[in-house]
């Protein structure tokens, strides 16, 4: 996962850049309005800040949305709600009024990435999970899995490789009030592991949770 982080202001960009990484959120750096464009390819999400030097941010996710459909989550200091509107209406998917917390912006981003992937297929070397059709493959051979299998099969796959918390499982295939023990997540990982038919295939993490393996490492 990378986010294109566009801000200007250093007290504001060090601290997030820092804790994005700390929330397993890789990041690209740009100051001006005029670096938007030319950088996003291989951006995930786009954090964009309104007031630049050179430009309105409201300019740079209109040109945004000629070239691309990245996710856009507008950040401003600003209390005027006109700006907000206007970049929803300009297709930007959420925004955070300043100051927000890093960790409140991770979960934003990875929610909105998500959206834009909810139909999309999912593929990670060997494995394959087609959100639209549920179905989910592995060396090309379809796999029969419960829905909870499916769920905590496909959150696993959106981001190969990154260790999903054993509470984002929980609230994500379950419920977010998710209070009982953590057993059935195991329970169902063990299902998992054994219906894909390669237990190396869903990595634990020890202490945190599990992981998608990428393949090659
Ligand atoms: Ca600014």
């Amino acid at each position: 996962m990378k986010v294109l982080v566009v801000e200007d202001d250093p007290a504001v960009a060090e601290p997030l850049l820092s804790g994005l990484q700390r929330n397993g959120i890789d990041t690209e750096h740009v100051v001006y309005a005029s670096q938007v464009v030319p950088s996003v390819t291989g951006a995930d999400v786009v954090l964009l800040d309104l007031g630049l030097p050179d430009g309105d941010g409201i300019d740079v996710l209109r040109d945004l949305r000629k070239v691309s459909d990245v996710p856009v989550i507008i950040a401003t200091a600003r209390g005027d709600e006109t700006d907000r509107i206007v970049g929803l209406e300009l297709g930007a998917d959420d925004y955070v009024v300043k100051p927000y917390s890093v960790r409140e912006l991770a979960a934003r981003i990875r929610a909105v990435a998500r959206r834009r992937r909810v139909d999309s297929t999912l593929e990670s070397g060997r494995v394959v999970v087609d959100r639209s059709r549920h179905r989910a493959l592995v060396d090309g051979q379809e796999v029969e899995l419960t829905a909870k299998e499916f769920d905590l099969l496909a959150v696993l796959a959106e981001e190969p490789g990154r260790a999903v918390t054993r509470q984002e499982l929980f609230s994500r295939v379950w419920d977010p009030v998710w209070v009982g023990s953590g057993k059935t997540l195991d329970v169902h990982v063990a299902s998992l592991r054994k219906k894909l038919g390669d237990a190396s295939l869903v990595e634990t993490v020890r202490g945190v949770g599990y992981r998608l393996a990428v393949d090659g490492t």
